[in-house]
């Protein structure tokens, strides 16, 4: 049976308007005479291999000839398409009349998702299996429901650059289970399910030379591939595979972004088997969020996880709050190529505050098989209240923190989770997996934090940075008063910009509560404590001090004698400074070791590992802490630190801030200025 083709002759053809980057610079600028010249050239080389059907052009609808987006055509069913442009909209009517004039069965895809035909859905031939092109023009949930309406099998591939906009434009499946295809329009995962479908010897990668001038945008006809163009490299292969390459110029269209295959639609699949029961792996879930989804950002912030994460979406409600004080509330259904895909976008959305809102399910649990490894679906927590569904009952986790996995325990009479490193989970405990029964406290929301700038260009930082500091010390007083307790982190440019004796006094004080420093911080205090140094430099006379640069060993070298800072101080040999005045006021403080020590100190920690466990000792029960000029330190104690905990982040370096920041937690405040400068603040401010 020969095949049959849906063309349009281009009468009324010309750019009008732009809906695509081909369209850009081209309204107006067809050649009516070559347009025709190069579509009746088409159509003799298709004529030639198939039955060709006419469908009459209509006045005012430029991009008719383009027949592919009309619909999608299997056996008797015809799908007419929801164009995403509204400049298209008007076709639908004209290819609908022309099918049901025909016999046809027509049949609209439910929902309401967008989808332009067989542009983006191309079936391969000789098997009942649809290559579903999605992200630019075409919705997700089109294509699943189309699996279901025809019953075939549907590969969703994300297309993600706009150039190449349908899938026909960058991709062609041949007989014998081949294709050939722009690798770089696609996503990784989208590449991947194409090399999970296609064995090595059956694919053919072209490059930007057969893209850019549609190569792929072919119509595969008894033995022929009919293309605007084809490379050296790309005619071998096809003639490899037994097809004659037919060249056949088509400039015109391309000024509009189509060319042969565009300008096809097929009108029946010779030798396609019949239905399956159809299985795409597209997956959805509903999802919620509630808050101050539009003055926070938070709405965009949620559709941007989707559409980043691979997936399409569809606002089922929106209710926005109408005054101040009300909050927003959405409704959001989330469509993701796979069960995979779904659930990290999901993850990713709960992160952000949203709540997954169909029927509750228990979470999915897993067994741990391998110490010190978990069960590959693991959830992955957060900074955020945590709650897991077991057995029906909501249980919060214990111990939250970020980057960690959820553990159920049933040692007790009720289970409890706990949030656990995956290098500390046993054989046979239980890790929670996937998204569901998993509830993420929202009160957090990006860009609630603060940051004040104060090396920026702007005049009145200055200021801004002494109000924050005056605040920050009210705060201080008050958890003084209630017994709390203030962490501090820090690094060397503390003792470098001459702040040691301000952080000093602030410990003697009782404001600090544990210090959580490296080796560099303390051996540079001891240095300077010895010899009124820091580096070498004379930090009263901001000096180099000959010979100084060997400073910092000496004093290291003095408490390696002693055995420890502890030892040093009571033997009288350290008698001022930071880690003095912490050994003083039995102020406990973790020193983590790391690639750049000198020493280093006895009491630097270096096992990696029990120095984070010595920092998450002293994180326990903080009610504020203050992240000071040190990069490595503060970000990874953001890490281990739960929302809830006032986190407060001095650096020069405004990425530093933003970094931490980025938690999205309402309690941090990031502060981009000088240590020096604000510890002298709020010593100051602490001092009455
Ligand atoms: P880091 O690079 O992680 O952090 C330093 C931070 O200070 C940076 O973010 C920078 O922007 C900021 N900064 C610089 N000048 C500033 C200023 N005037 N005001 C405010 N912020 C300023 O480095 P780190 O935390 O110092 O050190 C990393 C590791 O290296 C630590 O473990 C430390 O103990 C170790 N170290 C060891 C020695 C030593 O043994 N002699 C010396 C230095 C560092």
């Amino acid at each position: 049976m020969a095949d049959r083709l849906l063309l349009c002759p281009p009468r009324f053809y010309r750019v009008a308007y732009v809906i695509n980057p081909w369209m850009e610079g081209n309204v107006g600028r067809t050649d009516d005479a070559e347009a025709a010249r190069q579509w009746q050239t088409l159509r003799t080389a298709l004529a030639d291999r198939a039955e060709l059907e006419a469908v009459d052009p209509v006045p005012g609808l430029p991009d008719m000839p383009f027949t592919a987006n009309a619909g999608f055509v299997l056996d008797d069913v015809f799908v007419p398409s929801r164009f995403r442009v509204p400049q298209r909209r008007p076709e639908t009517r004209h290819f609908v009349e022309w099918f049901r004039q025909r016999g046809l069965r027509v049949i609209e895809l439910p929902g309401q998702g967008s989808f332009e035909g067989e542009g983006d859905a191309l079936l391969q031939p000789g098997e009942r299996l649809v290559w579903g092109g999605y992200g630019v023009r075409t919705s997700l949930d089109a294509h699943r429901h189309l699996a279901e309406l025809l019953g075939v099998d549907v590969v969703p591939l994300r297309l993600v650059d706009q150039r190449f906009y349908h899938l026909d434009t960058c991709f062609c499946p041949l007989p014998g289970g081949r294709v050939f295809y722009y690798p770089e329009a696609f996503d990784t995962e989208s590449l991947e399910r194409i090399t999970a479908r296609v064995t090595p010897e059956r694919r053919f990668e072209v490059g930007a030379e057969d893209a850019l001038r549609f190569a792929c945008n072919a119509v595969v006809l008894d033995g022929a591939v009919i293309s605007n163009f084809a490379s050296g490299a790309l005619t071998e292969r096809l003639r490899t595979w037994g097809h004659d390459v037919i060249v056949c110029p088509l400039g015109q269209y391309i000024l509009a972004g189509g060319a042969a295959k565009c300008l096809v639609l097929h009108l029946d699949h010779p030798g396609t088997p019949g239905r399956v029961r159809s299985v795409s792996d597209i997956r959805e879930r509903t999802v919620e969020a509630q808050g101050d989804l539009l003055d926070t950002g938070l709405m965009n912030a949620l559709l941007d996880r989707i559409t980043e994460g691979g997936g399409d979406f569809e606002i089922e409600a929106f209710r926005p709050g109408l005054r101040h004080d009300q909050a927003s509330l959405a409704r959001v259904r989330v469509i993701a190529p796979s069960l995979r895909r779904l659930e990290s976008i999901l993850a990713d959305m709960l992160e952000a505050g949203a709540r997954v809102a169909d029927e509750e399910r228990d979470a999915r649990l897993e067994t741990v098989v391998q110490d010190g490894v978990a069960p590959a679906e693991f959830y992955s927590t957060t900074i955020f209240p945590t709650d897991v569904r077991v057995r029906g009952r909501w249980v919060r986790a214990a111990r939250q923190r970020m980057d960690a996995v959820l553990v159920v325990e049933h040692h007790t009479a009720e289970p409890a989770v706990v949030c656990r490193l995956i290098r500390d989970l046993r054989c046979g405990e239980l890790v929670v997996c996937g998204v569901d029964g998993v509830r993420v406290e929202g009160t957090h929301a990006p860009h609630a934090n603060d940051t004040f700038g104060f090396m920026t260009a702007d005049a009145s930082s200055e200021r801004r940075v002494e109000l924050a500091v005056e605040r920050i010390a009210w705060e201080m007083r008050r958890v003084r008063e209630r017994s709390g307790r203030v962490v501090v982190v820090a690094s060397p440019v503390v003792i470098h910009t001459g702040a040691g004796p301000h952080l000093a006094r602030l410990i003697a004080r009782g404001h600090v509560q544990a210090l959580l420093a490296g080796n560099g911080l303390a051996a540079h205090d001891v240095e300077q404590a010895l010899y009124g140094t820091s580096l070498g430099v004379d930090l009263k006379r901001g000096l180099n001090v000959e010979g100084g640069h060997r400073n910092h060993l000496v004093a290291i070298n003095l408490v390696r004698e002693y055995g420890g800072i502890a030892q040093a101080v009571a033997a009288g040999a350290l008698r001022s400074g930071v880690m003095y005045e912490c050994v003083r006021h039995g102020v406990p403080f973790a020193l983590a070791g790391s690639i750049r020590d000198d020493g280093p100190l006895p009491d630097t920690i270096v096992d990696l590992i029990a120095a984070q466990a010595a920092y998450a000792r002293l994180i326990e029960g903080a009610d504020m802490i203050l992240m000071l000029a040190s990069m490595l330190h503060s970000i990874g104690v953001g890490n281990m630190t739960p929302a809830g905990v006032r986190l407060i982040c001095v650096d020069i370096s405004p990425a530093v801030v933003t970094k931490l920041a980025d938690r999205g937690s309402i309690e941090s405040t990031g502060i981009v200025t000088d240590v020096g400068l604000f510890l002298n603040l709020l010593a100051a401010a602490l001092a009455g």
